[in-house]
């Protein structure tokens, strides 16, 4: 007989919500992680001021309902994201021209999520291919490609169209998905929710190995063995194919863990003495048209005066093979560049190197990177029972987010949940 009901592998916010859900139920839950935290993408680190801040995972609005009834659920408090005054482009223009562009580049977002999926013309096709067959001014093209770096973090080359029109229909805010964090990090929010599993959480437990029956699990980590009935793997796709599993998956499977790819992203927080950027009507906003893949916002709370910097994308690559001394350099150039000498001279810079991290993938999220691969989110979704595969990529509602994760742990907990009551699997969503 199987030691325990459900495995879960992986504690970030798909693991943690999977878990709690089964837990909840009455059943017999362990999650396992590799590192010696939880969180996955959700991380924090403190500042040499004692400030505590997000390294990875850390923004949302209030269209994610689930993630702000956790939110509150656990009684941590959001912050409004400062956006008072203007942004700042680079190169410059001014506010108003800014936003016009910004609009145009709007305007393509709704045409691709506007596109038949059905569509022959579109299959096989990459965001960069795409994007050339359409008949707009040149800068709108470059708005664009550089919102995909900075967002999908891999050059549009790389990503296939249809992947991305589809992701980003799943993508629904209307406030702008910045507008808030937690003053406690998210990262706590992650610790909160794993304090109520208590001794059905392991840390530094690296699984390397399933063996799969329909009779149950085996989960190697290391030298030790741990068996279920289920085990759900709440990883990235690229994080899963890494495992190995008796007898080999499915041919099916095997392919649709094969087509993704992981994002490259480095998270920058570079701390003030004060917001002087407010001084001057800004609100900390920085758009660069050039280089692509940047962007800066106001993260200040409370006494804590600081700006966050997102690199994705071919310039995170290109970044994270030169030395931080040099990253950090470059960043503040162009910071005082945006808004003068004085954001040349922070406090502290904290750079988080997302990219190549050995856990969770580079970046916000694995993209799809075969450009004809239509059914694989399908595939993994349906899994190959009693091995399930859950993350945010594969979440039905903001995929690649904190929101994503939190609905893909809830989806993936409540078929489990119907299977066991109903002595069989199921067919996905059903
Ligand atoms: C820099 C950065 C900024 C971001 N900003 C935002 C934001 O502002 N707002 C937002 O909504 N989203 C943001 N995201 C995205 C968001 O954090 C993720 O989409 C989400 O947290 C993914 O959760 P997950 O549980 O699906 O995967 P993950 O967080 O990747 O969790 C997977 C877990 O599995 C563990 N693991 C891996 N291999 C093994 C193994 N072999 N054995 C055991 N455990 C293993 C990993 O350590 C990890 O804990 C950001 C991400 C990054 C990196």
């Amino acid at each position: 007989m199987p030691e325990r009901d459900v495995i879960i592998v992986g504690a970030g916010f798909t693991g943690l919500i999977a878990a709690s859900q089964l837990a909840d139920a009455g059943f017999d839950v362990l999650l396992l992680e590799a590192r010696s935290r939880v969180g996955g993408k959700v991380e924090s680190t403190v500042l040499r001021n004692g400030r505590r801040v997000d390294t990875g995972g850390q923004f949302f609005c209030r269209d994610m309902p689930q993630l702000m009834a956790l939110i509150e659920a656990h009684g941590t408090t959001p912050v409004m994201s400062y956006a008072d005054g203007d942004t700042v482009f680079r190169p410059p223009v001014s506010p108003a021209e800014g936003l016009a562009l910004w609009r145009q580049v709007d305007a393509l977002r709704e045409r691709m999520i506007a596109t038949d999926p059905q569509d022959p013309e579109l299959a096989g096709l990459t965001v960069a291919a795409w994007v050339e067959r359409q008949d707009i001014p040149a800068n709108v093209a470059q708005g664009f490609l550089r919102l995909v770096k900075g967002l999908w973090c891999r050059s549009p080359d790389e990503i296939s169209f249809a992947y991305l029109a589809s992701n980003d229909r799943r993508i629904t805010n209307t406030h702008w998905e910045l507008e808030m964090f937690l003053a406690e990090t998210m990262h706590s929010l992650a610790e909160r929710i794993a304090a109520n599993l208590d001794h059905r959480l392991r840390l530094d437990a690296r699984v390397t190995h399933v063996d799969h029956s329909p009779n149950g699990v085996t989960v190697r980590v290391e030298q030790e063995l741990f068996s279920a009935r289920k085990v759900i793997l709440a990883l990235p796709p690229t994080i899963s194919r890494r495992l190995s599993f008796s007898p080999a998956l499915p041919d099916a499977l095997g392919r649709a863990l094969a087509v993704w790819g992981a994002g490259n992203a480095i998270k920058v927080h570079v701390a003030y003495s004060r917001p002087f950027w407010r001084v001057d009507a800004l609100n900390g906003s920085v758009m660069w048209q050039e280089p692509q893949g940047l962007y800066a916002c106001d993260a200040s709370h409370g006494d804590y005066p600081g700006l966050v910097v997102f690199i994705g994308g071919p310039l995170a690559e290109e970044w994270h093979e030169k030395p931080p001394s040099e990253l950090q350099a470059f960043i503040l150039a162009l910071l005082a560049d945006a808004f003068g000498p004085e954001a040349g001279q922070p406090q502290e810079v904290h750079i988080r190197d997302w990219v190549a991290d050995p856990w969770t993938g580079g970046a916000y999220s694995d993209v799809i990177t075969e450009f004809d691969a239509a059914d694989a989110e399908e595939v993994l979704n349906r899994g190959a029972p009693p091995v399930y595969f859950a993350s945010s990529e594969l979440s039905p509602s903001f995929p690649g987010y904190i929101e994503g994760a939190i609905v893909a742990g809830k989806q993936v907990a409540a078929r489990v949940i119907l299977e066991f009551r109903q002595g069989g699997s199921t067919p996905w969503q059903e």
